[in-house]
This record gives structure tokens, sequence and C-alpha cells, in this order.
């Protein structure tokens, strides 16, 4: 797509490492990339992107075995307990009718999975101000889990990574919706939450268990959102939403879901890499811009008003 970027755009790429590089008129970008030119390190050092790639896949259940194992021998995948574990409780029924407050009210009290005895606050998303209703954006940035900071903040994507994201967001005219700035061109057109509504004990991956039992949340969510299009950051974000349409998502690598559009629920996804991981691997950071790119090009942002 073509990119009229102006002076607070090319500051905000800057920002994000990525240096802009022109390509001659008419013709098609070349699949090299630009150079990178800043230096950061830090955030979610137990769930960088590298090591979601490197991570060995979950052992999914084998065919019958010529020898049985011990009939007491626990399945590997089983992580939830097999009874209820002190201050759990069923999830919420009825999610799939809920309203945005009760959704709100049913994610804030819930307690369906372990992760509701260390969290400090759940992480609902943030978006612009809506009265009774869903805000009205286009794009959902939908991340993995909070980290210790959005824990303790109740935000998604706060400290390096979330400045990191709201610069990326600033390239795309877009700010969160409770920045007070007022940039001219700039809109609250965007929500921004994550797979898992709770954080994983000291940043670790989420479980399966954990994120099945939260997808009805996610899912919700964009029912009610109904956005343009969706911008799934990091592995355990695509997989999420990807299950479903893509055959085998849990063995196919980050690298390998991007540059292409998805769906989830009808809505179109592109795939994209952590802020945290592109705080510490600097020559990925062109190929984010190339998927925010992609995104654009899918939903072109629309101005509303804040
Ligand atoms: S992570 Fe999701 S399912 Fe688990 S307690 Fe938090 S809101 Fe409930």
């Amino acid at each position: 797509m073509s990119l009229d970027l102006d002076k607070r755009q090319r500051a905000m790429l800057r920002e994000m490492g990525v240096r802009l590089w022109q390509p001659p008129p008419v013709v098609a970008s070349p699949d090299v990339p630009p150079a990178i030119d800043s230096v950061a390190a830090d955030a979610h050092p137990a769930r960088a992107e590298g090591s979601f790639d490197a991570e060995p896949q979950r052992p999914t259940p084998a065919p019958a075995p010529a020898v049985r194992p011990p009939a007491a021998a626990p399945a590997p995948a089983a992580r939830m307990p097999a009874a209820p574990a002190p201050g759990l409780a069923p999830r919420p029924a009825g999610i799939e009718l809920m309203a945005w407050p009760a959704l709100q009210a049913a994610v804030a009290g819930c307690r369906a999975c372990a992760l509701c005895t260390s969290r400090k606050n759940t992480v609902f998303g943030v978006g612009p101000a809506a009265a009774d209703a869903a805000p009205a954006v286009d794009w959902l940035i939908v991340g993995e889990a909070p980290g210790e900071n959005e824990d303790i903040a109740g935000e998604p994507f706060v400290g390096q990574a979330g400045r990191l994201l709201d610069n990326m967001l600033l390239a795309m005219h877009l700010q969160r919706g409770n920045d007070d700035a007022t940039r001219a061109g700039v809109a609250r057109n965007v929500f921004i939450t994550n797979v898992l509504k709770c954080r994983p004990p000291a940043n670790r991956n989420p479980d399966p268990a954990e994120v099945a039992q939260c997808a009805p949340y996610l899912k919700r969510q964009v029912e009610l959102l109904q956005p343009k299009v969706i911008l799934a950051l990091g592995k355990f974000a695509a997989q999420s939403l990807l299950q479903d349409s893509v055959p085998d998502v849990q063995k196919i690598p980050l690298g390998k879901l991007r540059g292409q559009v998805h769906s989830y629920l009808g809505v179109p996804v592109v795939v994209s890499y952590h802020p945290a991981y592109l705080l510490r691997s600097l020559g990925d950071k062109a190929k984010a811009w190339d998927d925010l790119c992609l995104a654009m090009s899918v939903a072109p942002t629309v101005v509303r008003s804040a």
C-alpha cells in the first residue's frame, strides 16, 4: 500500500526503531527490510516471542501404545486440577449473551482457573470510554496475557512494551482510549486486550487449559466490538484466534502465520510479533511494520471521535 507519512508519523516510526526506506515511485517495495536503528531491552523475559517459537510443543495424546503405561500415570497435558481447587468456581453462565457491562463484571469476578488465586487485578482491556455499550472501534489489538506491570495497573500493555505498542499505534493514527493527549488526526479507534485476563505467575507461558477457560470472554468481546480488523500480537494470541481456522496452528511458527490475512468470527486477523519480543529482537521491527501496513490495507484507519 502507499503510505503518505507526515513528520509526526515518521517520528513515531523512529521510536519503533523502523527507519523508513523510500522506494522509487510506482515500484513495489522489495523484500529488503529497512535498517534498524534503536536499542532496547526488557520486559517479559520468560515470555519472549523467540522462546515461543523455540518452545517444544505440548505433548498431544499419543495413539494407543503397544504397551500401556501404568494406569496411575497422569496425562502430561492435564494441568487443570481434577477436582476444583480451593477458591475456584465455574465460569459464569451465559457469556455468549452478555452485554458489555455484564461481561466486564464477569471477568472482574471470574475464578474459573487457578490464575485468579495469584492475580492482583483482572485485565479486561482498554479502549475509548463508552457508557453502557462496547466502545465503537475499528481496531482490536489482542496480546497474550498480562505481565507484572499490567497485573498491577489492571491495564494491558503498560511499561516499555506498552510504550512501543503506543508508538506503533500512533504510526497508524491511533492512540489508546485512556490517553489524554490530544493529537490532530489521531483517534481512539482501538481496543486493546489479551487472550488471558489474568497474569500467569512469573510471566510463564499461558497454559492451554487457562486459554480454553478464558476464550469465551475474548470471543464475546469480539462479537460486541465488531472490529474491522484484529491484530494478533504473539504466538499465543495467534494460536488462540486461529485454532478453528488454521489446521495444526500450534505447530506453525509465528513467522509463517505473518504476511497473510486470517479470519476469526468473520473478522480479518493479521498476525505480528509481540512488542515485548520486538524490544529484544530489533531485526524484526521492520517486519512488524510490514504487518501493520498489511493490517492498514485491510482496514484503513477511520478517524472516529474520541
Ligand atoms: S484467566 Fe480468565 S478464566 Fe482464568 S480466572 Fe482470569 S478471567 Fe477467569
